[in-house]
């Protein structure tokens, strides 16, 4: 098998029996024992005060992609290649700076706390200058509106563009919780699909933000169910913030 999905035949039990361009199959995603996601016992975890992340995200041009019916169906994505493209949108942990490359959404959330799945997550993809992935999680869930996310809907084109998207203004930081609930899960994992490539450090923010039932149905016409199941934690130390990012 050359292609992969979220069920059936070639869903996430069988990654490992798809084959890349290569003719390598995917074994990391059966064989290797730091997966992502989880599900975080964090009922049962001891909370520690953890360094802050310090997000260094701007107002910045932004694409909102509709990708179809694919992997993610949706992503934002910085546009290097925009005249007003001043800003660096970065995350600092530890003293080791990571660039935002994108953000992906998954309909429902991947990760689970305590066992709870939430409607959806944003995945904020970061990568540091040795090639060191570090993902933020923002966890969805279905309540009050949520007008920075009507932003990027209102931005997405109809039909799928890869190319020619049009470029918008936006506030990333606006698709975090407030600054004063910005307390953190953290664990090291892997990416949630092929080839499941493993040394990821995972960040899950600990306060889910809320949309619309209106909103989330929208992520949910372009996918749903994009979402692979939770893997076994092993012998992963997970870490958890007792006071907020402030
Ligand atoms: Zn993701």
């Amino acid at each position: 098998m050359t292609t992969w999905s979220f069920s059936g035949s070639n869903g996430p039990e069988f990654w490992h029996l798809v084959v890349d361009t290569n003719g390598e199959p995917y074994s990391t995603c059966k064989y290797s024992q730091t997966q992502s996601p989880i599900d975080i016992p964090a009922a049962s975890l001891a909370t520690t005060n953890l360094t802050n992340v310090d997000f260094q995200y701007q107002t910045t041009d932004v694409k909102s992609t509709n990708l179809g019916y694919s992997i993610y169906g949706f992503n934002i994505q910085t546009d290097p290649n925009s005249q007003n493209q001043t800003a660096t949108n970065q995350i600092v942990v530890n003293g080791t700076a990571s660039e935002l490359e994108q953000i992906h959404l998954h309909t429902p959330s991947e990760h689970r706390i305590d066992g709870k799945l939430f409607d959806g997550s944003m995945h904020f993809v970061h990568k540091d200058a040795n090639g060191v992935y570090t993902f933020v999680a923002v966890l969805l869930q279905v309540g009050e509106r949520n007008s920075n996310i009507a932003t990027l809907i209102e931005h997405l084109p109809d039909s799928v563009l890869l190319e020619n998207v049009p470029t918008f203004n936006f506030d990333i930081t606006t698709l975090l919780p407030i600054e004063s609930e910005r307390a953190t899960y953290r664990y090291t994992g892997s990416f949630t699909v092929p080839p499941c490539t493993e040394n990821v450090k995972w960040i899950i923010m600990q306060t889910p933000l809320e949309l619309s039932q209106d909103q989330l149905e929208v992520f949910q016409t372009l996918f749903d169910g994009n979402t692979r199941p939770t893997q076994p934690i092993n012998d992963r130390i997970i870490q958890a913030d007792n006071t907020p990012s402030i």
